[in-house]
């Protein structure tokens, strides 16, 4: 028998019925939680029966990737149990090459990384989940079909039917039977090498700030060994072994712990983790098939050199958050969810190519790539020109949606790519904006913090407020106009941006800068096109939606408090 279960009232513009968030592992997690932050209803669903903490696979968390769970009032948590890491040290055979520190334009509120086992990660989340009453968690429920309707999807799951007004499929790296039932396809390749993690609890003194890289020890000849401080004295080692490696044959005859003797010497240890891993590069064709989105590894696979992989699904889950419920508010009008293929596709591209790259030198797959590898690590021994062209993974950051439709391009900030590693580079449309502390309406807080509310627009001195307040009035969604003299006296922010006299920053509801108008006509289309309204196929009033739209105090140039959504601060 099918029995149908109805989500909330169908209602709103955006179709009837919850946001069902498909797979209950961090990328759905992180949805979910920032779904609930806009006053959107979610059913969260996932196969297991319960949440099983196996291993700790991401270790390794962004300083941005921390902002968005800030935002949910799990980042500053995760933060503060993880271990903070700010230099990168790396090693070709018995000698250290180069070690660079990491930089960030204005005064961030978390550390560039933060390292602390994905487990963990998970059970913070779960915390905030169980405090959140717009999500119903379903363990036991495998979505086995799907059907997509005019205003809603369908999910069975076994003899159940769920409705949902849209859903964001989370299901991970198997998730083939979603992908098929979408008819996406997910090309790519898998890497020969495998590698073999460890995380062991010993004492390491001077080991536990700085991460390290070793290519061609002694004790891994013509490989490499990676090395992460974790919490509690545990250490994440991460060998490149050949294919047919054998886990259980070097554990039986005692290779495994000379092994881990070779690099931390007699002292006592217990290895709390180890897994084999075979590493794959691979990106969905599409990530929005309708009422459906793609996120994180249900949507790209990446190798983990850099930690691209959970960090690019939680910039997933932020942009997908936002735009769902501004669509659902009738804030913006459903052709908004395009630019989430537009803008999440083109940064697993990226992370694909970054990693790629990173992939060919660390193992390379034929013989110029072996004499490359070769050639650049001897000669980054004795010459600092050629330390970047040693690849051991690109860190993750976020991507700039440069190129998106919802960026109005600046002539005066014309895009010079990524700077070399270690540089800040100047703001500008489609970059995260710098964080920093600001005062608003005599509240200390941070920019980053009260641009999650809504669209910002940030009035330089000299700027026409007035056309800025009447472009924040048009729109239904939450538009809020600042001074930055106001909120930024000391001038710190203003300097971070590199604002000029007269101009008005435009920030989305995901901190990335969506314009810098530099005249009063200006404003509008730009604020317009950030809400995808240029195209036509306006937006509803906020209230009119079946979600509960959060008032704005949009256009207010004498700032009131935060209007976005209830965000667990
Ligand atoms: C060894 C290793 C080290 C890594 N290190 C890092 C790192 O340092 N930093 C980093 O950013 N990333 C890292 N990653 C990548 C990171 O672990 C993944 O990107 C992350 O787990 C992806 O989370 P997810 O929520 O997308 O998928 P998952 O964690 O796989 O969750 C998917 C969920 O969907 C459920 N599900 C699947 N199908 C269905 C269905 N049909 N119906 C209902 N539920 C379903 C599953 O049960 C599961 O709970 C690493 C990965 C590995 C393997």
């Amino acid at each position: 028998m099918t029995s149908v279960t109805p989500g909330t009232p169908r209602t709103g513009p955006g179709g009837g019925g919850p946001v069902a968030v498909i797979g209950n592992g961090p990328v759905g997690q992180t949805t979910a939680l920032l779904l609930a932050r806009w006053g959107i209803d979610v059913l969260l669903l996932d196969k297991r029966p319960a949440r099983d903490l196996v291993g700790s696979k991401a270790i390794c968390q962004q300083r941005d990737v921390l902002d968005i769970w800030e935002a949910v009032g799990a980042g500053r948590r995760i933060a503060d149990e993880g271990v903070t890491w700010t230099t990168a040290r790396t090693f070709y055979r018995d000698g250290e090459l180069f070690a660079y520190t990491l930089a960030e334009a204005g005064r961030p509120s978390f550390p560039p990384f933060v390292n602390i086992s994905q487990a963990r990660t998970e059970e913070i989340l779960d915390e905030r989940i169980a405090a959140e009453p717009r999500i119903d968690v379903r363990w036991d429920h495998e979505v086995t079909g799907l059907t997509q309707h005019a205003d809603g999807v369908e999910l069975t799951c076994g003899d159940r039917t769920l409705h949902a007004s849209y859903a964001v499929a989370c299901a991970g790296a198997r998730g083939d039977d979603l992908r098929a039932l979408l008819g996406v396809s997910f090309a790519g390749d898998s890497f020969d090498d495998r590698f073999l993690i460890c995380d062991i609890r010993t004492d390491l003194p001077g080991w536990s700030t700085e991460r390290r890289f070793y290519f061609d020890p002694a004790w891994n000849p013509g490989r490499q060994v990676l090395i992460h401080p974790c919490p509690g004295s545990t250490f994440r080692i991460d060998w490149q072994v050949p294919g047919d490696y054998d886990l259980a044959a070097e554990e039986a005859d005692g290779r495994l712990d000379e092994r881990i003797r070779a690099i931390i010497g007699d002292r006592p240890y217990e290895i709390v983790w180890k897994s084999v891993y075979r590493f794959h590069s691979r990106v969905a064709d599409r990530l929005r098939c309708g009422r459906v989105l793609l996120a994180g590894d249900c949507a790209h696979l990446v190798a983990p050199f850099g930690a691209r992989g959970l960090n690019s699904g939680v910039a997933d889950a932020e942009n997908a958050a936002w735009k769902l419920a501004f669509v659902l508010h009738g804030w913006a009008p459903p052709s908004l969810l395009d630019s989430y293929h537009a803008e999440r596709h083109a940064a697993a591209r990226e992370n694909l190519d970054v990693t790629s790259a990173t992939m060919r030198f660390l193992v390379p797959g034929t013989a110029a790539d072996h004499a490359r590898r070769r050639a650049v690590l001897d000669r980054a021994v004795t010459d600092p020109a050629a330390h970047p062209e040693v690849d051991s993974g690109r860190l993750a950051e976020p991507f700039w949606y440069v190129d998106s439709p919802l960026t109005t391009p600046d002539a005066s900030r014309p895009f010079a790519g990524r700077p070399p590693r270690g540089q800040v580079p100047p703001a500008g449309p489609g970059m995260i904006v710098p964080d920093s502390p600001v005062t608003v309406a005599g509240r200390q807080g941070r920019l980053r913090e009260i641009a999650r509310d809504g669209v910002l627009l940030l009035a330089a001195p000299g700027a026409d407020v007035a056309a800025a307040q009447r472009a924040a009035r048009e729109p239904a969604a939450p538009v809020r106009v600042l001074r930055l003299a106001e909120i930024d006296p000391a001038g710190e922010l203003t300097e971070a941006l590199g604002a000029r006299a007269g101009e008005v920053w435009i920030v989305r509801p995901d901190a990335h800068v969506a314009a810098v108008a530099a005249g009063a006509d200006a404003i509008r289309p730009a604020v317009r096109r950030s809400l995808g309204l240029s195209g036509g196929g306006g937006a509803r009033r906020p209230g009119a939606a079946g979600a509960s739209a959060r008032t704005p105090g949009a256009g207010s140039a004498a700032p009131t408090p935060p209007p976005g959504p209830a965000a667990a601060r």
